[in-house]
């Protein structure tokens, strides 16, 4: 183990929530660090586009995340490319440790670490994966060109996934297990209106079927009546929701039954000094602009806690019912 210095915060995860916390973090004058274990810009870098962040009627993902990269390192924040291994509360302090074996020490901490693809979990997925199964059309798309490909899912990925596909590929399959999507009447209708994409309704993927060439089938069945049947595929890209990211999330925090943090509306978790934003934490939408103003909300209630604290007063200002649970 070494000593990784002492911080106000240090703010977990690089994506619009975590950037965000670091330019407000900064502002507020606190000793701020981000963590990130891979690209800056979490899950939007992956969009092909994004067209409802406000100020932006269209920009890549990728290009937005850049933008939110240029804006927080203006601010002179110390963005360290590492994985965080442990996030361990103190009383005095809390410690989050490195992959690296480096131990940080900070007053506060900003969990925001996002989601990740749920999976499938049917025979071939896990096999075939980056042989033409794949999480990311803009990853990977591009080796789709003039292909057929499958798209499981009906939400707003699915269907924004599938029209970025639909441009690339010869034929897209959106396949979906009820008869209504779930995405917003926007993307339904672009769906809709979309002569590549073709939706098989009230159906599932059951296997997913390769050769040396990678994937050529995937076997589908019928939610209504049963019926099985083979639909031959070059790819198969799966966008079914996605699971928190809550493994760093300290034991005692609380946490609801799809594993979100539960926090209250100033992020702030069960264990003081401890916050979490964006997709990490309970909420009813995940977007881009929300995690941005979690990350607001969060650096400007550690700022305060952080005073508080080097003022040497007491800083539990959770509600009652956030600090029984602490206590
Ligand atoms: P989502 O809204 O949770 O949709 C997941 C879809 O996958 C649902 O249609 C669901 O079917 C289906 N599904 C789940 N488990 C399945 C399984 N085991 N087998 C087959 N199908 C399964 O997830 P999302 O589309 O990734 O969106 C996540 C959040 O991000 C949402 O709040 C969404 O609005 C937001 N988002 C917004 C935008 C945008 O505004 N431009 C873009 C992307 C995402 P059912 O419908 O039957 O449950």
């Amino acid at each position: 183990m070494s000593e990784g210095g002492f911080y106000d915060v240090v703010i977990v995860g690089g994506g619009p929530g975590g950037l965000s916390a670091g330019v407000y973090a900064m502002r507020a004058g606190l000793k701020t660090v981000i963590i990130e274990k891979a690209v800056a810009g979490g899950q939007v870098a992956m969009s092909d586009s994004v067209e409802n962040y406000l100020g932006f009627e269209l920009i890549s993902g990728y290009d937005l995340s850049q933008k939110f990269l240029e804006h927080v390192k203006s601010y002179g924040t110390e963005i360290i490319q590492e994985e965080v291994v442990a996030v361990e509360p103190g009383l005095e302090h809390h410690s989050v440790r490195l992959a690296n074996d480096q131990v940080l020490k900070t007053h506060t901490v900003i969990l925001a670490t996002g989601g990740s693809p749920r999976k499938l979990r049917v025979p071939g997925e896990r096999t075939y994966y980056g042989k033409g199964v794949s999480y990311c059309g803009v990853c990977d798309g591009f080796f789709f060109r003039e292909k057929t490909v499958v798209v499981v899912g009906g939400g707003d990925t699915a269907a924004e996934e599938a029209l970025y596909l639909a441009k690339l590929a010869k034929q897209v399959y959106l396949v979906h297990r009820r008869d209504a999507l779930r995405a917003s009447m926007i993307l339904q209708q672009r769906v809709k209106d979309e002569c590549k994409i073709e939706v098989l309704w009230n159906t599932i993927v059951t296997e997913i079927k390769a050769n040396d060439q990678g994937v050529q089938a995937v076997s589908l069945q019928d939610t209504q009546t049963g019926e099985q049947r083979e639909l031959s595929t070059d790819g198969v890209f799966i966008f079914i929701g996605f699971i928190p990211n809550n493994h760093l999330v300290p034991a005692g925090i609380k946490m609801n039954a799809d594993g979100y943090v539960v926090t209250n509306e100033k992020c702030e978790t069960n264990m003081p000094g401890i916050y979490v934003i964006g997709d990490l934490r309970e909420k009813y939408a995940r977007q881009i602009v929300i995690a941005a103003a979690d990350g607001c909300t969060a650096a400007l209630v550690a700022a305060y806690y952080v005073e508080m604290k080097k003022s040497g007063e007491a800083v539990c200002e959770l509600p009652e019912d956030l600090l029984q649970e602490a206590q």
